[in-house]
C-alpha cells in the first residue's frame, strides 16, 4: 500500500535526552486523523540491552546479542549505529528504504551519534532535536520511570548534558512543553518540509503550470 501523497518519503530523526518524551510525541502524531499523520511509520531500532518490563519484542526494538548486532552491522545492514551506556543501537536500514520509497515517512528516534552518521550518509534527512522545559523536569521524568536505578538515571541525564552541545547541527527544535503541541509542531515540520522546492521534481511542476 502506498502512503497517502506523492513522492517519497521524508527521512526524519528525532533526537532528545532520554525521559523527554520523544516515544510519546510520535505516538500523539501518528494518531491524529490527517494526511501528514497517516503518512508517518517509526522505525524499530536494533539492541543489545535487555528489555524493560513492558517492551515487547518486534514492537518495542529488536533485542539481540552482541555477538547477532555485531554481524548485522559488518553484513553493512544499518543505516546507523551506535554505542550509548554500554549498549549497542541501531537502525535497519532496508525497511526504512522501502517505508521512503513508498512514501511514507519513516521516523527515527536516536541519540545524536547515530543522528550524525544519518546526516552524513542522508543529507536530505530531517534532524529534529526536543528538548524538555526545563532540566529539573526532564529529572522527575527520568525518577519517575522506576524501571531504571538512580545510576543509570544519572548517566543518562549525563549523556543528555553532552548531547544537548550538538543541538547547532540540528535542523529545528521542539520543547516538549506538552504533548499535544509537540505532536503538532512535529506535524507541520512535516508538512513544511514535504513542500520545499528542493523535494520536488521541477520538470513536472512546471508541465502543470504549461499544461
Ligand atoms: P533507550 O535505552 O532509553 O531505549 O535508548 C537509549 C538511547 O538510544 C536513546 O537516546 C534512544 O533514542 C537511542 N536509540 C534508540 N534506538 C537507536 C538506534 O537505532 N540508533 C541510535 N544511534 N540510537 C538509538
Amino acid at each position: 500500500m502506498r502512503a497517502p501523497g506523492n513522492g517519497r518519503g521524508l527521512l526524519v530523526v528525532v533526537s532528545g535526552p532520554s525521559g523527554v518524551g520523544k516515544g510519546t510525541v510520535v505516538d500523539a502524531a501518528m494518531a491524529r486523523r490527517t494526511e501528514a499523520a497517516r503518512r508517518i511509520r517509526r522505525s524499530i531500532s536494533v539492541t543489545t540491552r535487555k528489555p524493560r518490563p513492558g517492551e515487547r519484542e518486534g514492537v518495542d526494538y529488536f533485542f539481540r546479542s552482541p555477538k547477532q548486532f555485531a554481524s548485522m552491522v559488518r553484513r553493512g545492514e544499518m543505516l546507523e549505529h551506535a554505542e550509548y551506556l554500554g549498549h549497542q543501537y541501531g537502525t535497519p536500514a532496508d525497511w526504512v528504504d522501502r517505508q521512503l520509497e513508498e512514501g511514507y515517512d519513516v521516523v527515527l528516534e536516536i541519540e545524536v551519534k547515530g543522528a550524525m552518521q544519518v546526516r552524513r550518509r542522508r543529507p536530505d534527512a530531517v534532524l529534529i532535536y526536543m528538548l524538555p522545559p526545563s532540566w529539573q523536569a526532564l529529572k522527575r521524568r527520568l525518577a519517575g520511570r522506576r524501571s531504571e536505578d538512580e545510576e543509570v538515571q544519572q548517566a543518562r541525564l549525563e549523556v543528555a548534558l553532552q548531547e544537548k552541545k550538538q543541538v547547532h547541527r540540528y535542523d529545528y527544535v521542539i520543547v516538549n512543553d506538552r504533548v499535544s503541541r509537540a505532536a503538532s509542531k512535529l506535524l507541520a515540520i512535516l508538512t513544511a518540509e514535504r513542500a520545499r522546492v528542493s523535494r520536488m521534481d521541477t520538470d513536472r511542476l512546471l508541465e502543470w503550470e504549461n499544461g
